[in-house]
């Protein structure tokens, strides 16, 4: 979310918007799987049905757009692949908005120039038995139903169910937040304050449902797996600043106090991690780990991928294969210690973090893969308990057309959110083991602590973490953090128990 003051601007309207077609890393054509998952599914999602999950969608009030029927009769359209053995095809799709887009993280919050194209990167995976897809999206945020809007689409592009499906976000900030649930409360409100275009949502969920279709269509025999990690410098800094006086201080993305950017770096993972699927001696696809706050400078409506989508084009350009990016747990992360908001500075943290990516390839040890294991849970949420987090607190915002927009927007998405945890409590995680690699995919803006902790159940492992997934949540900080203040909890739409009860779905995924 929102993070740090936002100026005033000028409005650039130069740069033309564009439309990419969908770009798709073709491979030899080999039979399709079959659709099976629930074999697979060992913890509290078992039995569920891709049917289930369609019929708990279909009872979520406020959601239509997310929740219409599929458009694809997976009955009438078997894929072609192969029974046996694993396969793996990148793929990558445009889906910046068009310029006047709304840009909730900007102030004004309106799309004015496409700067480099938003991108949403994946691979889809098979086992010869069932499918998954890996998707990362150079958005700030998708919460609620547009997250849903998109997991159900390249699920239904899959043949598999939504479990199968990671869908992340990238979180730099000249972005679009897109929650279809909050888009249809704010109708409901005087002077709505929007947030999404739901045409141009829909249509770029097709986009990506045909990318994903295209690359199943497409795989490569996927033999083995590489890991590897380096130390990115002077990227990282923990935003949660303890200062002489007992407070937190917040040291934003981008900061100029001397105080705050002289401070230690505090608790970060400073290991960006990256994984590389091979077929033989070739590498398929490699993705990318690393957890902080992406940004430089930003909320300025000029549509980027920011550090990643600058370190991952020069690597890809450099090499000649599909690099993927996924931010780790960086919510309590951001570069502000080493960050002045420049565009210099954007090309420093640029170049360190492609430098994390080159040390983390070369250091990449290989070993054969025979098996895609995948299991998943579900963690129930508890939502903030004091006053002025309540419903009653934010619905009085929303209908006040007086208030200003980034208020009366904090407080439809508080509602969103709220409204799924009442029909829809649970929220899943996901973990993938690739021979040797470890990956699991969680929701929210968590504190690296969860990072931490996930990578202390295995010590000898290589764990690499994607979060930002599900986004409404807002920050999954823990316990003691509201207590002791900070920026984090004021954009947090869960609290405590929430830090045992996101330990203990890691712990049943990891353990
Ligand atoms: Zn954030």
């Amino acid at each position: 979310m929102f993070d740090g003051p936002t100026a005033a601007v000028q409005v650039r309207l130069s740069v033309r918007h564009t439309r990419r077609d969908t770009k798709i890393i073709r491979f030899d054509p080999i039979r399709p799987p079959a659709y099976d998952s629930a074999e697979r599914l060992k913890l509290s999602v078992d039995g569920l049905t891709r049917r289930d999950i369609l019929i708990r969608s279909l009872r979520l009030g406020g959601t239509a757009l997310a929740c219409s029927p599929p458009s694809f009769s997976w009955e009438n359209k078997p894929l072609r692949g192969r029974t046996t053995g694993l396969s793996a095809a990148a793929f990558s799709c445009d889906v910046t908005p068009p310029i006047g887009s709304p840009l909730e993280e900007c102030d004004p919050p309106v799309a004015t120039s496409v700067d480099m194209p938003l991108l949403a990167k994946g691979v889809a995976l098979s086992d010869g038995k069932t499918r998954y897809v890996l998707c990362s999206f150079d958005y700030c945020e998708l919460r609620n139903g547009a997250r849903d809007l998109f997991r159900r689409k390249i699920a239904d592009a899959a043949q598999v169910n939504e479990l199968h499906v990671a869908v992340h976000c990238v979180h730099q900030h000249d972005a679009p937040v897109y929650d279809v649930d909050a888009e249809k409360l704010m109708d409901l409100a005087e002077s709505p304050p929007h947030i999404a275009d739901l045409p141009i949502l829909e249509a770029a969920s097709d986009r990506v449902a045909g990318a994903v279709r295209a690359a199943f269509e497409n795989p490569r025999p996927l033999t083995h797996v590489g890991y590897g990690k380096a130390k990115v410098e002077k990227f990282a800094s923990n935003r949660r600043v303890p200062m002489s006086d007992g407070t937190i201080g917040v040291r934003y993305s981008s900061c100029t106090d001397p105080v705050l950017v002289a401070a230690p770096e505090g608790l970060i993972d400073p290991w960006l991690r990256t994984v590389t699927l091979f077929n033989g001696e070739r590498p398929l696809a490699r993705l990318h780990y690393y957890a902080s706050h992406p940004q430089s400078y930003y909320g300025k409506g000029h549509m980027n991928p920011d550090t990643p989508g600058l370190a991952r084009a020069r690597l890809e350009k450099e090499e000649g294969i599909p690099q993927i990016y996924f931010t780790g747990c960086g919510g309590n992360v951001a570069a502000g210690k080493y960050n002045n908001g420049s565009p210099e500075a954007r090309a420093q943290l640029a170049e360190r973090l492609y430098t994390g990516m080159k040390g983390a390839v070369a250091a990449t040890e290989k070993a054969r893969v025979s098996e895609i294991s995948w299991t998943s849970t579900e963690v129930r949420f508890a939502p903030r308990s004091e006053p002025e987090f309540s419903e009653a607190y934010f619905r009085k915002i929303l209908a006040d057309a007086s208030k200003p927009y980034h208020e009366r927007t904090r407080a439809v998405l508080a509602l969103a959110s709220y409204q799924r945890f009442k029909v829809w409590p649970g929220i899943d995680l996901s973990y993938y083991r690739l021979g040797a690699v470890h990956i699991l995919h969680l929701p929210g803006e968590a504190f690296v602590e969860y990072q931490l902790y996930a990578q202390s159940l295995r010590p000898g492992d290589f764990v690499a973490v994607a979060a930002y997934g599900e986004l409404g949540t807002g920050y999954i900080c823990t316990d003691k953090a509201p207590g002791e203040g900070g920026y984090e909890p004021t954009n947090s739409f869960v609290g405590p128990p929430s830090e045992s009860r996101l330990k203990a779905g890691i712990r049943q995924l990891l353990g």
